[in-house]
């Protein structure tokens, strides 16, 4: 039975939106994000047996429905059951328990997978560090308060950005000092890293992106991999193992024997490697298959597989999701997440 939970929850995130019927409200606020593979889409919180999945909505079409019964809500696939009893979870901002912001959308570099940058709207103007600070404060009265957590765009340089961050930070802690803080920048030395910690973040994301060194050259122009490789070793020393995580996308083209390598190289670090499946959309596939070519796509196989390797060698390192209580660990919406799904 959780197996087979698992595989759906696999099926899930990889397939498509999820058709709200005409005339059902939705008891809970819409999440509209402006980072990570929902950006720029609407967003329900959808949670089943222990585990929860952030899915895009629509009206019509879309590729699972919603359907109210008797008892609650049922996921339905093709007109069939795909989970008899799913519940709608409210986001706090952006994930379930989290005030996670993103500080701009906008950003000099240009990943090709990212979204954050292509959306028309200005979605995080205004989102100040004394506004975001405020707002974290009055979350933080919620029952459901878990952690904050902050993301950026990089705007008007690294340091600056880094900077930004870590003043909204110590706002943060100076409103509400027993929240966990986790942060998600891009940077480019050790002071940095300091900086973030000596502001009062508690756990740190350095995000790989993808094993592949060819393919990290067409997809992240702007990033140097062999940096982010040092600093990751840097951010374990001084924020300390289980506290330091980073991403590996997958579904650019990458072997699994890449991945593997570099699920091994993360963990031996003392960085707790998170596998992030690719999403497509309208705004990433034309630059994407341009600089690599026709997509190969992820099969739920795939991932699971790939997920059991991910949770023998965070075991193996002494790695566990659970020391982390901020961003994707904590959220799970994402991905499949060792120790907590399965
Ligand atoms: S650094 Fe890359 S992934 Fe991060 S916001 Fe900028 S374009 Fe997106
Ligand atoms: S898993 Fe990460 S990217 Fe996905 S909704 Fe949660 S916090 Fe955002």
């Amino acid at each position: 039975m959780e197996e087979d939970m698992i595989r759906r929850k696999a099926e899930l995130i990889l397939g498509g939106e999820v058709r709200i019927p005409a005339g059902y409200r939705l008891p809970v606020r819409i999440s509209r994000s402006t980072a990570g593979p929902g950006a720029g889409s609407r967003g329900i919180v959808l949670s089943f047996h222990g585990m929860r999945v952030k899915k895009p909505i629509c009206d019509e079409g879309g590729d699972f429905e919603l359907v109210p019964t008797e008892e609650g809500l049922r996921l339905e696939r093709g007109g069939r059951t795909f989970i008899e009893r799913v519940e709608l979870e409210p986001v706090i901002y952006h994930s379930p328990g989290q005030a996670f912001f993103n500080l701009d959308q906008r950003c000099d570099f240009r990943c090709l997978f990212c979204s954050s940058p292509s959306l028309g709207v200005e979605a995080t103007k205004g989102l100040t560090p004394e506004r975001i600070a405020e707002m974290v404060a009055e979350a933080a009265e919620r029952e459901d308060f878990v952690s904050a957590a902050l993301t950026s765009g990089v705007v008007g340089g690294i340091g600056e950005t880094v900077e930004r961050m870590a003043r909204t930070v110590e706002l943060i802690k100076e409103k509400v000092p027993w929240a966990t803080v986790g942060v998600e920048p891009y940077v480019d030395s050790e002071e940095q890293l300091l900086r973030l910690r000596d502001a009062g973040a508690d756990e740190m994301k350095i995000n790989i992106e993808t094993p592949d060194e060819g393919i990290f050259r067409k997809v992240c122009p702007d990033l140097d991999r062999g940096l982010l490789h040092r600093m990751i070793e840097a951010a374990v020393e001084i924020f300390g193992r289980g506290k330091v995580s980073s991403n590996i996308i997958i579904g650019l083209g990458e072997s699994d024997a890449s991945v593997l390598e570099e699920m091994e190289r993360l963990a031996a670090m003392g960085c707790a490697p998170g596998l992030r499946p690719l999403k497509v959309n309208d705004i990433n596939r034309g630059q994407l298959e341009e600089a690599l070519g026709p997509l190969p796509g992820i099969d739920a196989e795939r991932l699971l597989r790939l997920g059991r390797e991910q949770k023998r060698i965070m075991d193996a390192h002494g790695l566990d999701s659970r020391t982390f209580s901020t961003m994707c660990f904590e959220c799970g919406c994402c991905d499949l997440v060792p120790f907590r799904d399965f």
